[in-house]
C-alpha cells in the first residue's frame, strides 16, 4: 500500500517522486523500460533553466540519484490497468498488483512512425527513431532526417559532425523548431534542406540504401542514396489502458489543466502525456511538482476528514 503511484519514470515522473517524497509520502514509480524516457536521447539539454548545459543521460542520471537519496522505489515493471477500490486504486502491472490512494500519469509519448511502406520491417536497418543512439553507425555516410521540430534540427546538427552529408527533409519551408538551429545548420556545408517535400518510400532490400522524396507543390520525385534515415516527427501518446479512469482527447491525450487533475479524484497526469502547448522538461519537471503536491494535499484533507 503506497500513498502514491506514479506511472513512468522520464523528468516529470522523477520529479512529482522527488516532491512526493519530500512531502512525507510514501511513493512508488513503475516504469516500463529504463528510467529517464525520451530526455536520455537528448545529447545536449541547453534550456533547461539553472543549468547551461547538460547532456539528457547526465541530467536524467542526476534526477534518478535526488530519487534513490531520498529512498524512492523504483520498479521496472508495465502497468496495464487501475482499477478504482473504494477511495483507494489498484494498479495492475505484468507482474504484480499495488494498492495507493492516488495515482500520478506521467506516461510520455513515443516516437510517431512516418506511416510508410517498409517502415517497421527497416527499423534497426536504416530506418531509426534515435540519432544520437544510432547515429555513430554511420559515420562517413550519407542520411537524411525528416522532420521539421527541434529534434529534427538537433539531430542533424549532431549527425552533421560525422556524417558525410546529412539532408534535412521537411513538409513546408519553414520549421516549427528553433531560428537559432536552423541558422546553424544553414552554415554547414554538409547539410542540404529539401523543403516542401515529403518520403513516400524506403528503397534497400535488407537494409536502407535510398529514400524516395516528392516535392509537395510540383509532385517531383527524387531519389536520394542514403545509408539512414532517422524519422523525429513528434511524438504521440500511448493512454488507452488508462481510458476507464482518464478522458483522453482525440489525439490520445489524457485531458488536464494546469492543475494536473483528470475527470477521476486521486488520478492526476503530468508531462507530455497530457494536453498542453507547451511540450518541454522544465514544463514536465513543472507538471511532476504540480501532480504530486494536489496529490499530497489531496492525502492531507482526506486524513483530516476520517
Ligand atoms: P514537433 O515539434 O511536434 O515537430 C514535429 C515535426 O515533424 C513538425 O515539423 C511536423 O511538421 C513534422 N511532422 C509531423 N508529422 C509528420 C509526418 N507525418 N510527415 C512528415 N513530417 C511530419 O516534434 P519534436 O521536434 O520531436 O519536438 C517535440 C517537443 O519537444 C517540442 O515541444 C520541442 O520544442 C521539444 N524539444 C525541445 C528540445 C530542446 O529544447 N532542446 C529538443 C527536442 C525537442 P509541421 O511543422 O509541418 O507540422
Amino acid at each position: 500500500m503506497y500513498d502514491l503511484i506514479i506511472v513512468g519514470a522520464g523528468i516529470a515522473g522523477m520529479s512529482a517522486a522527488i516532491y512526493g517524497l519530500r512531502a512525507g509520502r510514501s511513493v512508488l514509480l513503475l516504469e516500463e523500460k529504463g528510467y529517464g524516457g525520451q530526455m536520455v536521447s537528448a545529447l545536449e539539454v541547453e534550456n533547461y533553466p539553472g543549468i547551461p548545459r547538460i547532456s539528457g543521460y547526465e541530467l536524467s542520471e542526476n534526477l534518478y540519484q535526488q530519487v534513490s537519496a531520498l529512498k524512492g522505489e523504483i520498479k521496472y515493471e508495465k502497468v496495464l490497468k487501475i482499477q478504482e477500490d473504494g477511495k483507494k486504486k489498484k494498479v495492475v502491472t505484468n507482474r504484480a498488483e499495488y494498492l495507493c490512494n492516488c495515482v500520478i500519469l506521467a506516461t510520455g509519448a513515443k516516437n510517431r512512425p512516418l506511416g510508410i511502406d517498409r517502415e517497421k520491417e527497416l527499423t534497426g536497418a536504416g530506418v531509426s527513431y534515435c540519432a544520437t543512439c544510432d547515429g555513430a553507425f554511420f559515420r562517413g555516410k550519407d542520411v537524411a532526417v525528416v522532420g521539421g521540430g527541434n529534434t529534427a534540427l538537433e539531430d542533424v546538427n549532431f549527425l552533421s559532425n560525422y556524417c558525410h552529408m546529412v539532408y534535412l527533409i521537411h513538409r513546408r519551408d519553414t520549421f516549427r523548431g528553433e531560428e537559432r538551429l536552423v541558422h546553424n545548420l544553414q552554415a554547414k556545408k554538409n547539410v542540404a534542406f529539401i523543403l516542401e517535400s515529403e518520403v513516400v518510400a524506403l528503397i534497400g532490400k535488407e537494409h536502407v540504401e535510398a529514400v524516395k522524396v516528392v516535392h509537395r507543390q510540383t509532385g517531383e520525385e527524387r531519389i536520394l542514396s542514403v545509408a539512414a534515415l532517422f524519422v523525429a516527427i513528434g511524438q504521440m501518446p500511448d493512454n488507452t489502458a488508462f481510458e476507464n479512469v482518464v478522458e483522453v482527447d482525440k489525439t490520445g491525450y489524457i485531458i488536464a489543466g494546469e492543475d494536473c487533475k483528470t475527470r477521476t479524484r486521486g488520478i492526476y497526469t503530468a508531462g507530455d502525456c497530457r494536453t498542453k502547448t507547451v511540450r518541454q522538461l522544465a514544463t514536465a519537471a513543472a507538471d511532476g511538482a504540480v501532480a504530486a503536491l494536489a496529490a499530497a494535499a489531496e492525502l492531507s484533507e482526506r486524513s483530516l476528514k476520517s
